[in-house]
């Protein structure tokens, strides 16, 4: 069984801090259909379309019939493994911060034999559930845990080191007016998190429910404008050092007419709000995140951004979200090749519209507050890029797969 994780010690400060050093990163472009299922926390395997034979790991033609039909499709999880092997010494200089390592092969139930790292609680022989997952340099590998669920399974450490469970992390959520931040504050404290610090902008404006998040444990209120670089530089110097895990819940949501005389003006103050506020975030944050990638239990494991589904297709209704939001999830990849050096994930969370007061007019089904918060824990836990939370953003997303010129006549009716 694992053992659970321990409260990590203060930090010596004039210990150096441990160097982000990444495992081996070379992949086929092919090989980046797995790099898809494991950003969206999917098993898929290729499988022919000829002889419909399963195939691992992903290459150019069948083995069974040389057929080049080779189509990334879900797979069963099923597998048994059948040996293992722990590795004590390796040339490889971010295995050896690591070892031991364990890795097996198991055979999957639909057929290929998948050499995967695995969870410590494995036994061979046993039954044990298979999945793609982005290790620390953002590349999928295949990973095999016990079938059987049993306590602190979250907490081995070759799993935690492709996830960042918030269990033992300090986490920022940057704009305490966002209408999912109470919900947001109560689910990372539910699934361990150390500290919350929650950023305020106009302090002097009442807060809603500012007595209830002062009343919980942990949870902190610090002064912090994303529209305003001094506040965010400012925040940065005290917290930036200890901030595990950023959510950027970074929005402004106001109906604006494409047409109408304020309609510039409008724009730009969504675009001020949300890109302008995620670059400043990225700025102050972003460096001192991407340094503290290998720090231990509590290293800085990611970024989170809330993004509206309408940042992947415009909806007239809510044009200037759709636009501020497609610029953010722009910037967001450009973020991410950044914070994937220091071995820091960022995760994309696009949600339908909120059940909040800026999407009164728009009918259900709409996004909860604790929907929103759950998505996001579990798209941590689970390690993943991107999450789509809601009907109404998984349904976008299906629809830009299949045919995203119907997607956009549809949307914009
Ligand atoms: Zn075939």
């Amino acid at each position: 069984m694992t053992e659970p994780l321990s409260p990590p010690k203060r930090k010596n400060p004039l210990a150096r801090t441990r160097r982000t050093l990444l495992p081996p990163s070379a992949r086929s472009r092919t090989a980046h259909g797995l790099t898809l299922a494991a950003a969206e926390g999917r098993f898929a395997l290729q499988r022919c379309g000829e002889c419909g034979k399963f195939t691992y790991p992903p290459r150019d033609a069948c083995p069974e019939c040389l057929s080049s039909q080779l189509v990334f499709v879900e797979a069963p999880v099923g597998g048994v493994l059948v040996t293992s092997t722990t590795i004590h010494v390796t040339g490889d200089s971010y295995f050896r911060e690591h070892m031991p390592w364990r890795q097996g092969i198991v055979v999957a139930d639909c057929g290929p034999r998948i050499i995967a790292h695995l969870h410590a609680d494995c036994t061979d022989g046993e039954r044990v559930n298979l999945s793609l997952r982005l290790d620390k340099a953002g590349q999928p590998v295949a990973f095999a845990a016990p079938s059987q669920r049993a306590s602190n399974m979250q907490d081995d450490p070759a799993l935690r080191e492709m996830t960042a469970d918030p269990r033992y992390r300090r986490v920022l959520i940057t704009n305490g007016r966002h209408p999912a931040t109470e919900a947001l504050v109560r689910s990372f404290k539910d699934a361990g998190a150390t500290s919350v610090f929650v950023g305020v902008a106009e302090a002097w404006k009442p807060l809603a429910g500012e007595d209830r998040l002062g009343a919980i444990d942990g949870v902190q209120l610090l002064p912090l404008d994303l529209t305003d670089q001094r506040s965010v530089f400012n925040l940065a110097a005290d917290i930036a050092g200890k901030v595990d895990i950023l959510v950027n819940t970074a929005d402004h949501v106001r109906p604006v007419h494409l047409f109408e005389p304020a309609g510039t003006r409008k724009l730009m103050e969504a675009v001020n709000a949300t890109v302008a506020g995620t670059m400043n975030l990225a700025q102050a944050f972003g460096p001192a995140m991407a340094g503290r990638g290998a720090d231990g239990v509590n290293s800085a494991a990611a970024w989170v951004n809330l993004l509206s589904a309408y940042a992947l297709a415009n909806a007239p209704e809510f044009g200037a979200v759709s636009v501020s939001h497609a610029a953010c999830l722009s910037l967001s990849h450009w973020l991410r090749a950044e914070l994937r050096k220091g071995g820091v994930r960022l995760l994309n969370a696009f949600a339908g519209p909120l059940d909040d007061e800026w999407y009164q007019s728009v009918p259900a089904p709409r996004v909860s507050a604790g929907q929103l918060a759950d998505g996001i824990i579990d798209g941590l836990r689970r390690g993943l890029e991107e999450i789509y939370v809601g009907d109404v953003a998984r349904d976008i997303r299906a629809r830009l797969a299949a045919n995203p010129k119907a997607l956009e006549r549809e949307i914009g009716r």
